[in-house]
């Protein structure tokens, strides 16, 4: 009864293979296999053209934050697209929706961030970020503040600024060249590279390097330091607590913009709105996409601080935009998923009710396997570090292997979990209830079992 007339799976994987690119995929190996075909979801589920039922333990690409089937958001956008389906915020015009939302954001948003401007991903968000913080030192008078320093294993997207700000390694060797003035400095991972150091020993240590770099750098040539709150496509990697009181206090000595990447953190993850509320620091720009409209349609946003708008504000013409930066249907959308998650008390109940069970819930249920020998995470996140032997915190010597072992597994009984490398993910709808997470929790124990 939808859009389109149904095929066999068979008829749908071969027209896909013949003429579809899939995003991070190998393409050769989904030609033999075909791939799986998602035809409707409700709540925390997807449905596949088989009649398979499977719980999406990833909330899509960690987004569908209110979960699935939502009919407000479908008649949001329906009346909105009769209504005014398009129009630009370029040339001194705008529209009701783009002002809710923004008002909207400013109410949600931490003290002091009023100002957003609008995109239509987290990538387009970054390099949004990398214009503001650029415009903003020229405004400033200090022009020459230009070196921008992420971390390797971060994630900021796949445009070309995304990427190069991101340190995987797979998205630089792909590049003749990159985005110049981006430096990495090294992770807060303790487990995977905490040497013999306590975890906050090491998450001193981490965030020291970026006073080192900045000295190497001159502090006079250095804008900004953009992070996640937590990795989350590096592996759901929560830093030590010592890690971002330090970050912000070099980023304050040195004059340096601190910018948090929240287009998986953002919109309640890990029981608050924004996860640096959580590691409790002030950024002067935060990116935020996904949760934001929960996948529902796409739109990305950056907010800033009063600092950073009063000179932006001060400076004249911002010469960025994008056709549908503000778009109106996204805007409604994104208006009626945050009054979801606002008037729901959503995000109260994934800090204080549903987020705890899930922690709780899934370091019993995987206390006694061989393989797990981190759990980390917060609220409805997690990452699961696989490893040869716990007590040494030892490493498969092909350790992407036996997340992909993993993954299939999961594939196989109907459970969404993503395998990052040797770390295996988690990150359901927000709105999942206890027995829903019982059922997630028991299916990736099963996964995890067979895999041990
Ligand atoms: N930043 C972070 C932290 C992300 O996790 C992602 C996507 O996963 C992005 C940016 C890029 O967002 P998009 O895929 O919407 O461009």
């Amino acid at each position: 009864s939808g859009n389109f007339a149904r095929r066999t799976t068979a008829e749908w994987q071969a027209l896909d293979a013949a003429h579809h690119i899939h995003p991070f995929s190998d393409m050769g190996s989904l030609n033999k296999s075909g791939s799986r075909v998602i035809t409707k979801a409700e709540g925390v589920y997807l449905w596949d053209s088989e009649g398979n039922k499977i719980i999406d333990g990833m909330a899509g690409l960690w987004c569908v934050n209110v979960g699935y089937g939502r009919k407000e958001l479908a008649e949001v956008a329906y009346k909105q697209m009769l209504e005014l389906p398009y129009y630009n915020t370029f040339f001194k015009t705008t529209h009701p929706p783009v002002i809710e939302l923004s008002n909207l954001l400013a109410e949600v948003s931490p003290k002091g961030f009023e100002h957003f401007f609008y995109c239509n991903s987290g990538s387009e968000g970054n390099d949004t970020v990398l214009r503001i913080v650029h415009q903003y030192w020229a405004a400033v008078g200090k022009p020459a503040k230009k070196y921008v320093i992420s971390r390797k294993n971060g994630y900021h997207g796949s445009t070309i600024a995304g990427g190069s700000l991101g340190g995987m390694g797979y998205m630089h060797e792909q590049m003749p060249s990159q985005v110049g003035n981006i430096v990495h400095i090294n992770q807060p991972y303790w487990f995977g590279e905490g040497e013999d150091l306590t975890p906050e020993e090491f998450g001193l240590k981490r965030a020291q390097e970026l006073e080192a770099k900045i000295l190497e750098l001159g502090a006079e040539n250095v804008a900004a330091f953009i992070g996640e709150p937590f990795q989350g496509a590096g592996g759901v990697i929560f830093p030590p607590s010592t890690y971002w009181p330090e970050i912000q206090r070099i980023c304050r000595k040195y004059d340096i913009l601190l910018c948090a990447d929240e287009v998986i953190g953002g919109f309640g993850r890990t029981g608050e709105w924004f996860a640096h509320q959580h590691f409790g620091f002030e950024p002067d720009t935060i990116t935020m996409a996904k949760g934001l409209t929960s996948g529902y349609v796409p739109m990305g946003a950056v907010g800033i601080n009063r600092k950073v708008a009063d000179a932006l504000i001060a400076a004249g013409d911002f010469n960025h935009g994008l056709t549908y930066s503000g778009h109106p249907v996204a805007a409604a959308v994104a208006v009626a998923n945050i009054k979801i998650l606002r008037e729901g008390g959503l995000i109260d109940n994934v800090k204080n009710v549903t987020g705890p069970y899930f922690q709780k819930s899934l370091r019993e249920a995987l206390d006694g396997n061989p393989l797990v020998g981190e759990i980390a995470g917060q609220g409805l996140v997690a990452g699961m570090q696989l490893t040869e032997d716990k007590a040494t915190r030892k490493r498969f010597a092909n350790g992407g292997d036996i997340g992909l072992q993993c993954r299939d597994h999961c594939f196989g009984n109907n459970l969404i979990m993503r395998a990052t490398g040797d770390r295996m993910l988690l990150s359901p709808p927000l709105v999942i209830t206890k027995s829903e997470i019982d059922e997630l929790v028991s299916k990736a124990k099963y996964c995890l079992d067979l895999t041990a």
